[in-house]
């Protein structure tokens, strides 16, 4: 019984040209994503009969395996709709005139400028080693915006915080095209940023309910 499913992309192939091309986005999301959703319901059969057999000494590999798939299928769901065509409005800085001033405001008041923002979460992503990300997500507790740095998709996250703009910068996402020229596809994914999405998850983390109270 699968729980997970891969959900559609929410353009074609080629419509993130030339930032990233079609065979790139095909494999990512047709192989990559679908393993991760496939893994995480995989995991979820494997932890089950595990609890059927009491065989408890599998339970450490197993979870491993549930944050890996898990967090893999959420972070590759998220990041499709966080990128957008420049001709569809993609790319550039958010501003209030496209109705995305309230998310301006708190990247300003939490890094100081867009421009320091933009920096940290490059070399958030540019210095992963090995598989990771980098990540802008809102934190509850504070009420900021923080940049994190995953490693692999579940390492380094504070507990509560919310993604709201993912960089994918494991090989897979850029290889292909960019080769070892991580930092370039990094610069480049600039240009397909939907800040339209960014903001309504923004509003929507700011939304929910805190874990705890500051
Ligand atoms: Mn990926």
């Amino acid at each position: 019984m699968a729980i997970y499913t891969l959900p559609e992309l929410p353009y074609d192939y080629a419509a993130l040209e030339p930032v990233i091309n079609p065979q790139i986005i095909e494999l990512h999301h047709d192989k990559h994503h679908a393993a991760y959703v496939k893994g995480a319901n995989d995991t979820l059969e494997q932890l089950a009969e595990a609890r059927d057999k009491e065989a408890w000494s599998s339970i450490n590999g197993l979870e491993k395996n549930l944050a890996f798939h898990l967090s893999g299928h959420i972070l590759h769901s998220i990041y499709w709709h966080n990128m957008t065509a420049p001709k569809e409005g993609g790319g550039g800085e958010p501003l209030a005139a496209d109705g995305v001033g309230e998310l301006a405001d708190a990247i300003t008041e939490s890094f100081g400028s867009f421009a320091k923002f933009k920096t940290q979460l490059s070399k958030a992503a540019a210095t992963t080693q090995g598989s990771g990300w980098g990540v802008l997500a809102y934190e509850p507790v504070s009420g900021r915006l923080i940049v994190e740095q995953v490693y692999d998709h579940q390492g380094n996250v504070g507990q509560g915080s919310v993604p709201i703009l993912v960089f994918d910068a494991w090989e897979h996402a850029f290889y292909l095209q960019y080769k070892n020229q991580k930092v370039d596809f990094i610069d480049a994914m600039w240009g397909v940023v939907n800040w339209q999405d960014v903001a309504k998850r923004h509003a929507e983390a700011k939304d929910r309910t805190p874990l705890i109270t500051p």
